[in-house]
């Protein structure tokens, strides 16, 4: 006998048929000897409907009083679906958030989960009764009582998270789609269902736009080795696993606030090629990469980003006895790209980076949304007077390229930091041969920040990103320019990053207030972006996978703003109006695409 915990959404939920439907899947489930515990969405799109009244009433209503409200939502469909497993003769009891103890911090509508007790979920099961627990919500601070909810699309995590607390043997998420799609079937019809897909692959989809998972879930998935699947609640198909290799043990107490960094990594095989002031216009990096894919050099970080007068910076990392080779291509590519389109800023420029450099980075799925990690590696790094060249980011990696003489003391400061022993290179998720690419993914929920003249000294990325880490803004696909500027001798670079789009005022403004002290300059939000991503393990063996991303879109004339890489996945940031028929595109290159129809609900 197995103990399941079976999760349905919203759509799943959606009206009294599909809760009978619920009710006689679960049903289906303890017949075949399993205890069951269900975790449910509220109907359809109330939740949506709650957050409009809120805004009937308040622009900016108090997040204590949102939670109270949103967390009415999911009590409709536990108690509905109680009363459904009662009439066919089921026993089942539902229960809220703070019933079961799912205790939270106490931050409202962001939560994390602190602990779950166990016991009256255990206790209820034991008697024969099927579990039905309200999803994305929880009780903080004890003493007073406060309901709290973990943030939009949190029922999964709630799932994931009791599945973890009771060691259940299993956790099904049930949804409207027939499990994890190559991309979203809504967006690109010919998206293709996948067996299986690793938590760090899942953890940077999710965070890059594809909602099929709360990235929290699989974060705990991933921590506490919950076996989790994704499948349609509409048919017996069996969906797709979400894998990972073993975890290590860790207490249940403090559950979503496990240790944020498990390990410390360092490559010295690195070196830096630069290329400044390209000209701004589609194929250019299709271009360059493509070239270099047909040498078969192995590309690590890619950097783009635009800067004054539109022109372009790409910076990229190879390994260091293909610097030359690299050179050699830049070199032949760019007269061919033509004249950018201020010629008196200069002329386009290749530079390949003279001292050796190494690549520091910090990985752990306990980073995720938590701003205030990557605040505190660029901290620890200029405490030690360590110079940051490039970043890169993805939700669960931060990489620095600094100067090589200095990786043995930031790999010290940054162990110690973080309290880790580092690790050795290279050191994966193990799944055999995974494909270059799995899956793309679309966020048209993100705005770019771009900071001019930031002084190029150590220690004022940490400030910078510590601001906002303060606000609680998590940023992505962080771009340091490679081209310096020289203001009244003091040596500037610029800056630009993502953020949700919800997040992009506060960080203009909370930017805005400490220019002047920290010496940057203006600081300019553009909302009407893309960012367009492929992910996938296998990349790193596979030289060409960004030249084929980049030449998908110069195919059809849409213009890169930004590029940004991380060991598995590629994000490129474009013009928003450009985004779908940019994901369309990249999906048909990468040939992801199946020969049957998904069956989506409208
Ligand atoms: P639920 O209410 O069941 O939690 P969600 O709406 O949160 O469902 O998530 C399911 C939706 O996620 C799908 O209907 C689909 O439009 C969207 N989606 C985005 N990317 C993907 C993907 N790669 N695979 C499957 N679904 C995706
Ligand atoms: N009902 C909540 C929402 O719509 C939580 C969830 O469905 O996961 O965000
Ligand atoms: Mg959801």
């Amino acid at each position: 006998m197995a103990l399941i915990v079976q999760k349905y959404g919203g759509t799943s939920v959606g009206t009294v048929d599909r809760i009978l439907e619920v009710a006689r899947r679960a049903v289906k489930t303890v017949k075949l000897g399993n205890s069951l515990v269900v975790v449910l969405s509220a109907m359809g799109k109330t939740t949506d409907g709650l957050v409009k009244l809120a805004k009937e009433i308040s622009a900016n209503p108090s997040k204590r009083e949102m939670d109270m409200l949103l967390s009415t939502g999911e009590q409709v469909s536990i108690a509905l679906l109680s009363m459904a497993l009662q009439e066919m003769g089921q026993p089942a009891i539902s229960f809220t958030g703070a019933q079961v103890g799912i205790v939270t911090e106490a931050a409202h509508t962001r939560a994390r989960i602190l602990r779950i007790d166990p016991n009256r979920v255990e206790t209820q099961l034991n008697s024969g009764k099927v579990v039905v627990v309200a999803g994305f919500q929880g009780i903080a601070n004890a003493g007073e009582l406060e309901i709290t909810t973990l943030g939009r699309g949190g029922s999964d995590t709630t799932a994931v998270a009791l599945a973890a607390a009771l060691r259940a043997d299993r956790c099904e998420i049930y949804t409207d789609v027939p499990g994890i799609l190559t991309t979203d079937p809504r967006l690109v019809g010919e998206a293709q269902l996948m067996d299986e897909i690793t938590c760090d692959e899942m953890l940077e989809l999710a965070s890059l736009g594809a909602k099929v998972l709360h990235p929290r879930a699989v974060e705990i998935a991933k921590n506490y080795g919950v076996p989790l699947v994704v499948l349609s609640s509409w048919s017996d198909a069996p969906g797709t696993r979400v894998v990972s290799p073993p975890p290590s043990a860790r207490p249940l107490e403090g559950l979503e606030l496990a240790k944020a960094v498990d390990a410390v990594e360092f490559d010295l095989d690195q070196a830096g090629v630069s290329l400044l002031r390209l000209p701004d216009r589609p194929g250019v990096a299709a271009r360059l990469f493509g070239a270099i894919a047909q040498q078969n050099l192995d590309v690590d970080l890619i950097i783009q980003s635009i800067h004054e007068g539109n022109t372009n910076d790409i910076a990229f990392t190879v390994r260091r006895n293909s610097l030359n080779q690299a050179v050699a291509v830049a070199d032949a590519i760019v007269p061919s790209l033509g004249k950018n389109s201020r010629p008196e800023l200069g002329e386009p420029e290749v530079r390949a980076e003279e001292r050796p450099i190494a690549k520091v980075s910090i990985a752990g799925a306990g980073m995720i949304g938590r701003p205030r990690v990557a605040a505190q590696m660029f901290n620890t790094l200029a405490d030690a007077g360590i110079n940051i060249q490039m970043i890169s980011t993805s939700e669960v990696k931060v990489s620095c390229t600094i100067d090589a003489a200095e990786c043995d003391r930031a790999v010290a400061e940054l162990c110690k930091a973080f309290d880790v022993a580092n690790s050795p290179v290279g050191l994966r998720c193990a799944s055999q041969k995974p494909p270059a690419v799995r899956a793309v993914a679309l966020d048209l929920n993100q705005a770019r920040l771009a900071i001019r003249q930031l002084p190029d000294r150590p220690g004022v990325a940490a400030k910078m990103f510590g601001l906002l880490a303060e606000e609680n803004i998590s940023v992505d696909t962080i771009i340091q320019s490679q081209r310096c500027h020289n203001i009244d001798g003091i040596l500037t670079r610029d800056i630009a990053f993502t953020v949700a789009q919800i997040d992009a005022e506060a960080a203009k403004t909370v930017l805005e207030k400490s220019a002047v002290e920290f010496g940057w300059g203006e600081v300019a939000v553009d909302t009407e972006i893309a960012k367009v991503s492929v992910v996938g393990s296998g990349m790193v063996a596979h030289p060409g996978v960004a030249a084929k991303m980049f030449e998908a879109l110069s195919q059809h004339q849409i213009n890169i703003q930004m590029i940004a890489t991380s060991e598995i996945k590629i994000s490129c940031v474009v013009d928003e109006a450009q985004g779908i028929t940019a994901l369309k595109a990249i999906h048909a290159a990468f040939e992801l695409s199946g020969s049957e129809k998904v069956q989506v609900p409208a």
